[in-house]
């Protein structure tokens, strides 16, 4: 089932669903976008035309946070709670290591991609994990495209935030062999513990914006959309 909250696909997916889903877009090869979908997400796409259309192009839009989930679960998606990039991972880094995909990781500041890269291996030693920090811009495409192709990498995660790492999937897909990339935006901070994370009953709670709020503020400009999703989700009913 799919919901569509002020004009965004959301794919009502748990976790093991979204996973299920991943695997399948890998055997079937091809070029495939998943983007992890929050309120900032939807309210850009809303001014910003080239992001709504990559968002409407992408193969799976997955609900990463709970006012995504909340307004999905008004048109009746029964998911149990959001997948982020975070949280999607350390079992997709499983999922690879158990079935011989090759992932790599491309994005965050330099060292923080490798780190992670080094911290799944210990973890899965039979991983192809490969990393390299990149950048967003079209000049440095070349040096991260042949990395990626060097590499034959399967599932590619793009920690460039939003709507940068989705923009760049779509801009560079063409060229590069099939593989299936994903939008993570600071996952590869938060795994490394570079950026602390909410604890799990405020995330529960759908308070993380407050946790990010507090130990980020420079996030309160991007972050002030949140109360107009919310007042534009209720006014557009179901
Ligand atoms: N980043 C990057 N290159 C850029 C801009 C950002 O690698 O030009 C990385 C940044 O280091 C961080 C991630 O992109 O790891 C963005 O994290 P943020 O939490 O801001 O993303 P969001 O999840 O809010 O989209």
């Amino acid at each position: 089932m799919q919901a569509r909250v002020l004009g965004v696909r959301v794919d009502c997916l748990d976790m093991k669903a979204a996973l299920d889903r991943i695997e399948q877009l890998v055997d079937a090869g091809g070029h495939h976008l998943i983007a992890t979908v929050n309120p900032e997400f939807i309210m850009r796409a809303r001014r910003d035309r080239e992001f709504a259309r990559v968002l409407e192009s992408a193969d799976l839009c997955l609900a990463d946070g709970t006012g995504v989930v909340w307004a999905a679960r008004r048109q009746g998606c029964s998911m149990t709670g959001p997948v982020t990039g975070t949280d999607l991972i350390p079992p997709l880094a499983e999922l690879c290591a158990a079935r011989g995909f090759r992932l790599f990781l491309l994005g965050a500041a330099p060292g923080v991609a490798a780190e992670l890269a080094s911290r799944l291996r210990a973890e899965h030693p039979q991983l192809e994990v490969a990393a390299h920090p990149g950048s967003p811009d079209p000049s440095s495409d070349g040096e991260a495209m042949a990395l990626i192709r060097a590499h034959r990498t399967q599932v590619l995660l793009v920690a460039f935030g939003a709507p940068k790492q989705e923009l760049w999937i779509d801009r560079v897909k063409d060229s590069l062999d099939p593989a299936v990339g994903i939008g993570v935006g600071g996952a590869f901070d938060y795994l490394t513990g570079r950026v602390q994370r909410a604890p799990a009953w405020m995330r529960r709670a759908g308070l993380e914006w407050l946790f990010r709020l507090f130990h980020q503020p420079w996030r309160a400009r991007r972050m002030a959309v949140l109360p107009v999703y919310a007042f534009k989700v209720l006014s557009a009913g179901k």
